[in-house]
């Protein structure tokens, strides 16, 4: 097969098509991971003084407020307290950290604000109810552990560090921070760019090979459908055509069969009898002979080719094939109503060298006239082009 058929071969195609998606999914899985460890390295290395400050501050703060039942009800109480504090958690503000604040959860679960630390005129009230979005604010009263939360706004990663202030070993107050990353834009637009050229690629791919697919689907159908004959269910002469020129015949004996005066079976029987007659013979041919090796077509009207695969030189075998076709044909008992049957006969002629032949057409007309030879010395018998 040569470079350019198999661009051609809807077969070779798809493998083609299957093979880019494999990569593909490979360098998009390549990409995603790099993203991936370029965004935790940028990560760590924003966040971790961040995050020690503010625990230190927490820290700070739990000494401030000292040895105590109720730290809550301490703060509430206290204003010197609290400016105290909120001078401590203002401290923390920076370009970055845009807001820091403490809060507390009531007796209904519900986030409330207990000091602020934010700008003036973004500052929240005493008590002030808080919406929180994320399950880890609960899971830190379990944990007891500082908890990140990360929320993705365009080129930004948004972050909120949670601390809990622990007293008597249960977490009541929770420090909070507010800060962002700008992520190295350049490299991310780099790596967005590479991830959803390399998607669309492969959505491409993907689609074309569905095309492909259902091509060949449609393909296989409609060549099967035009091969075949649709009465015999055996080939037709559209596939003799097709394969004539390919066709090795030196590893084939060429017969031509013809059912003998097949004629009357129709003038007396009425052509839907003769009609059951011939599916019949094409029953016999193909449970006859084998599926993979040999070829029956229906040539004509109720005249059948058929091409049996000889192996090693050793023609016996597919004499015998023919014997057993010829006899099964004669045999068979081709009922009309459910008593009356008619039996039928054919005549054979075989080319047992085709392939001394110089093209198909010269192989068929010496068997052929074998068959003109049965006919001719009473029908019901096979003549072998030797004998001719
Ligand atoms: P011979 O022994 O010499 O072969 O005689 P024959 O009657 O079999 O041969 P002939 O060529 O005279 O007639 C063949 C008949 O086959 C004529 C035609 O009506 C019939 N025939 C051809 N195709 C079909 C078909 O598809 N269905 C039916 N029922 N008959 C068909
Ligand atoms: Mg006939
Ligand atoms: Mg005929």
């Amino acid at each position: 097969m040569n470079s350019k058929s198999i661009f051609k071969n809807p077969y070779y195609l798809s493998l083609i098509a299957l093979i880019i998606i494999f990569f593909l999914i490979v360098l998009l899985s390549i990409t995603m991971k790099y993203e991936k460890s370029i965004e935790d390295d940028m990560f760590k290395i924003s966040t971790s003084d961040v995050f020690q400050i503010t625990e230190h501050k927490a820290n700070y703060i739990k000494n401030i407020l000292g040895e105590s039942d109720n730290y809550i009800k301490d703060i509430k109480s206290d204003k010197e307290l609290r400016i105290n504090i909120e001078k401590n958690i203002k401290n923390l503000i920076t370009d970055n950290i845009q807001y820091s604040y403490m809060l507390y959860k009531d007796k209904n679960d519900i986030f409330r604000f207990l000091i602020d630390g934010s700008p003036e005129n973004e500052k929240s009230m005493l008590n002030q109810k808080f919406d929180v979005t994320s399950k880890k604010w609960y899971e830190l009263y379990t944990t007891k552990e500082p908890v990140v939360i990360e929320h993705q706004v365009l080129q930004k990663l948004s972050i909120s560090y949670l601390v809990p202030i622990l007293n008597k070993d249960s977490v009541e107050l929770v420090l909070v921070i507010d800060f962002s990353i700008n992520k190295i834009s350049e490299i991310h637009n780099i790596i967005m760019a590479m991830k959803t050229g390399i998607i669309l690629i492969l959505v491409v791919t993907v689609i074309s090979l569905i095309l492909l697919i259902f091509q060949l689907i449609r393909y296989r159908t409609m060549k099967h459908s035009s091969f075949v004959d649709r009465l015999t269910n055996v080939y037709n002469r559209n596939y003799l055509h097709h394969i004539e020129e390919k066709i090795k015949l030196n590893e084939y004996i060429l017969v031509v069969l013809d059912i003998d005066y097949f004629k009357r079976i129709n003038d007396t029987y009425g052509h839907d009898v003769g009609d059951k007659v011939l599916v019949k013979i094409g029953n016999i041919l193909l449970n006859t002979l084998r599926e993979e090796e040999d070829i029956a077509i229906r040539y004509g009207g109720e005249e059948f080719v058929v091409l049996i695969k000889t192996k090693n030189e050793n023609i016996q075998a597919s004499i015998n094939v023919i014997d057993r076709i010829f006899t099964r044909i004669r045999e068979y008992k081709f009922f009309i109503d459910n008593e009356k049957y008619i039996q039928i006969t054919s005549s054979i002629g075989v080319n047992t060298k085709p392939g001394s032949f110089e093209n198909f057409k010269k192989a068929f007309k010496v068997a052929d006239l074998a068959l003109y030879e049965a006919k001719n010395s009473g029908r019901n018998n096979i003549k072998y082009s030797e004998e001719v």
